[in-house]
């Protein structure tokens, strides 16, 4: 099942968050149940790759965030 463009970007906050906490439980983005499984696949300085999976719903995704993101406006 492919995430809807808004699970998508909903899936990228969580995985932003999750980076900075990796203790905390992540809700899944399609069906938020608890327990959703982040690994880090990332292939470093190149990408970033993150398998996202949930085992209530089914999800099985793989996402990729550049990391030549431009840092515009953090001063
Ligand atoms: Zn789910």
């Amino acid at each position: 099942m492919p995430l809807t463009p808004e699970a998508t970007q909903e899936a990228y906050r969580r995985i932003t968050a999750w980076r900075v906490d990796p203790m905390q439980s992540v809700k899944c983005p399609t069906c938020e149940a608890d327990g959703l499984v982040i690994i880090d696949r990332s292939a470093r300085p190149y990408a970033e790759w993150y398998a996202l999976s949930c085992a209530a719903c089914g999800l099985d995704e793989t996402l990729n965030v550049p990391m030549s993101a431009p840092h515009h406006g953090l001063d």
